[in-house]
């Protein structure tokens, strides 16, 4: 066992089970050392088809995988379901609120980031964010719940309680407008004959000047097209304000009555990293070298959305995605393995797919590192492929893509039913 005392072998603690933990843990799989894997959740989350599973595209099952499951056949692993109150980097110890603190030899911190909602009045409350699976499986629910209570008083339509408001013009706020919208315009407009579509609004705030600011000018213009093609009314240029259970305030004054609010406005470092001691970079995240170590702690390495990484190629700190965590997990559990072999570490090098984002129904835009793009039905299948990589078993990526293709045919979302306590 890796906890047991007579274990002669180093351990190496994986904090965090999202790619980034899951990637180092796999690529210890022939090392001589005891990995143990802790995560709050048992299962791993695919956050970037979160926004599928609230529009009920894909069930929960297609967005978390058992923990257990991804390490079932890697005999040196173990994994905790626990929560991760400290850290003490002198000590080399983690405490939990739910078990008996773990000493480490080598640390992975793969924590991830938080929701941040900038300090707006009401965002903690009222805001739905989209970063968990609870989140999802909670966003979906409360939708269903507001269309079947309309169905059951239409006066409440008048009072916008099917009108959603989705803050943020980046890749979450984006998917999860068209995603919305198709849900609405496509399923609901069946679903609900009798309730008036036009004042079931999908309403897109973003602060800055446009959508998608990390894109050239063409996939911007693409994007709102596309947007405003399936009904999606987008504002640029506008800040909310403060957020009740029913209405939304902007600071230009505009209220905009709305019973749903889809926090997809920004991301923090996970708030254990401000305990820690260390320098941390822009938006919390902890500063790594070119091997993914951590300063003053070479037995320690920060991966994922937790870390900042510079690209050796373009001297840029990479954006916190998927592929970045993946690759980064993937990499520190390799050096791992040389060190304990006796190796030396190798810098990490970024490996890009390109930066992407899906829209709708053949609607997708992407960018690649030199600057070629690519958009429409061509970028949805490079966004396809990508994140289909990014699943973690076969099983997941045969069950997403009967999914896709079964919601592509038929606008069918099988997941549109709520199951709550009776
Ligand atoms: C809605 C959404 C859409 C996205 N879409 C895309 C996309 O299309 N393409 C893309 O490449 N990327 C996308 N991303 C980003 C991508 O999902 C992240 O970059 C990636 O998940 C980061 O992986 P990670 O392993 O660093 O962190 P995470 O995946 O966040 O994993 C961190 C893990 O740590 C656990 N944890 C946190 N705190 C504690 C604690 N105190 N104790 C114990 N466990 C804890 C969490 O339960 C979680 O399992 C999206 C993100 C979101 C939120």
């Amino acid at each position: 066992m890796p906890e047991s005392a007579s274990s002669t072998r180093p351990r190496v603690l994986v904090l965090g089970g999202g790619f980034a933990g899951v990637g180092a843990t796999q690529n210890l799989k022939d090392s001589d050392v005891d990995v143990v894997l802790v995560d709050k959740h048992n299962y791993h989350t695919f956050q970037p088809l979160l926004y599928q599973l609230a529009t009920g595209l894909l069930e929960t099952t297609g967005v978390g995988h058992s923990l257990r499951d991804l390490v079932k056949k890697q005999d040196n692993a173990r994994v905790h379901q626990a929560t991760v109150t400290a850290i003490d980097l002198d000590a080399r110890e983690a405490q939990f609120a739910d078990m008996e603190p773990l000493g480490y030899d080598y640390l992975v911190l793969g924590l991830g980031a938080e929701v941040n909602f900038f300090g707006v009045a009401g965002a903690p409350e009222h805001a739905f964010p989209l970063y968990t699976l609870p989140d999802a499986v909670h966003l979906k629910d409360h939708v269903l719940a507001r269309w079947e209570e309309a169905d059951r008083q239409p006066d409440l339509v008048d009072d916008g309680s099917l009108t959603i408001v989705v803050v943020g013009g980046g890749p979450t706020g984006v998917e999860s407008a068209g995603a919305l919208a198709e849900l609405y315009r496509g399923v609901f407009t069946k679903d609900y004959p009798d309730l008036p579509q036009d004042k079931a609004r999908i309403v897109l705030v973003e602060a800055g000047p446009a959508l998608f600011p990390m894109f050239k000018e063409e996939l911007r213009e693409y994007t709102e097209k596309a947007l405003k093609k399936r009904t999606v009314e987008v504002m640029t240029g506008e800040v909310v304000e403060s957020i009740s259970p029913t209405r939304v305030k902007l600071k230009s004054g505009t209220v905009i009555d709305a019973h749903t609010l889809v926090w997809g406005a920004g991301l923090q470092g996970n708030a254990l990293v401000q305990s820690l001691g260390l320098q941390l970079e822009r938006g919390n995240r902890i500063g790594v070298g070119v091997d993914l170590r951590v300063a003053g702690h070479p037995e320690v390495f920060a991966v994922g959305d937790i870390a900042a990484i510079t690209d050796e190629k373009t001297s840029q700190v990479l954006p916190q995605l998927g592929s970045v965590a993946l690759q980064s997990g993937e990499h520190a559990g390799k050096t791992l393995a040389r060190i304990v072999s006796g190796k030396e570490p190798e810098p990490f090098k970024y490996r890009d797919k390109g930066t992407m984002a899906t829209i709708g129904r053949g609607a997708a835009v992407v960018q690649m590192l030199g600057g070629r793009t690519m958009k429409g039905k061509k970028a949805q299948a490079a966004w396809g492929t990508v994140h289909l990589a990014l699943l973690p078993t076969n099983e997941d990526r045969t069950k997403a893509v009967v999914d896709w293709a079964g919601a592509a045919f038929t606008h069918q979302r099988a997941g549109r039913i709520t199951i709550g306590a009776e």
